[in-house]
């Protein structure tokens, strides 16, 4: 596994594992738990030990899944982001949110807690009260956001007593808008840009788009693999690719140890066109 660090004090892996889906989208699902689960349990023993979910996940049941996953894990070595929704952003009701994720996960902090949108109808100045009470309680290791834009990153930046170590955005080959103003000032800032639909939902991995389709010839790489290679090419972007499959999670773990090289990085960057 390749690492990157996060805000100079920890190290989490390039490659992560995102779970929307597992356990049900908007509401409880139990029919896949076992897979689930058994997906979950396998990611960590590839290394990919940073978990991503969120509370509004397959309402709580998604938190639950994960707890169960990783109850037999070395907690030390596992970095677990959950988000709180944007209906709990007040004061209180993000203390309350927080707890009720570490019940559902059966864990003691949270390491990675994430505003998952913002709501322009709650101050955003209270709700980073909020999240600095957390990371002052211990509760919360570290502090991020989810969808902001520039501005309101540097908004929160503002507010915040706590550093903000990361923004977590919809990235990948097809969908750029963070390379415009965000990408830049992460780097600058040392603000990891965890990178959302690092596939754009599977795309990404299907045959079609002909520079990806020349380069899984050169490199002997699938098209997973130069996707997500691109985006941990970047300083400060790391990936969370959902996989509920043992193939898909091996494909992904190909993604990381090597490099395209540079010319074909500046192919990808310039020359991609959906
Ligand atoms: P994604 O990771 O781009 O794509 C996931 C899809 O790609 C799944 O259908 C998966 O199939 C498939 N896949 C994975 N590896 C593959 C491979 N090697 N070859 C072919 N197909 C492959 O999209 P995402 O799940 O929407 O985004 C990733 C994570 O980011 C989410 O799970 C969630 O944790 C997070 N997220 C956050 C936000 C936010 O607002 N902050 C929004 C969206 C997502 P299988 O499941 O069948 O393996």
């Amino acid at each position: 596994m390749e690492y990157k660090s996060l805000s100079g004090e920890v190290k989490i892996p390039a490659l992560g594992i995102g779970t929307w889906g597992m356990g049900g989208e908007f509401s409880k699902d139990y029919s896949s738990d076992k897979k689930d689960i058994f997906a979950l349990k396998t990611a960590i023993s590839l290394g990919m030990t940073h978990i991503d979910t969120a509370e509004l996940y397959a309402g709580g049941h998604c938190e639950e899944l994960v707890g169960e996953a990783i109850k037999n894990f070395d907690r030390e070595k596992i970095s677990i982001t959950t988000k709180v929704w944007e209906n709990h952003l007040k004061y209180d009701a993000l203390i309350q949110a927080a707890k009720r994720s570490l019940k559902r996960m059966k864990i003691e902090y949270i390491d990675l807690y994430l505003i998952h949108w913002p709501n322009p109808n709650v101050s955003l100045k209270e709700t980073i009260r909020a999240m600095d009470f957390l990371v002052d309680q211990g509760v919360v290791r570290f502090s991020g956001v989810s969808n902001f834009s520039l501005s309101l990153l540097k908004e929160a930046q503002g507010y915040s007593k706590n550093k903000i170590v990361a923004n977590q955005v919809e990235y990948n080959l097809l969908e750029r808008a963070p390379e415009k103003e965000l990408l830049p000032y992460c780097q600058e800032k040392d603000i990891m840009l965890v990178a959302y639909k690092p596939l754009a939902r599977g795309e990404l991995a299907k045959p079609g788009y002909k520079l990806l389709d020349f380069l899984t010839k050169k490199y002997k790489k699938s098209l997973a693999q130069i996707s997500l290679n691109w985006l941990i090419s970047k300083p400060k972007v790391v990936v969370i690719p959902k996989a509920s499959t043992i193939a898909h999670l091996e494909d992904n773990l190909g993604a990381v140890g090597w490099r395209l090289e540079k010319e074909d990085l500046r192919k990808l960057d310039k020359n991609f066109t959906p």
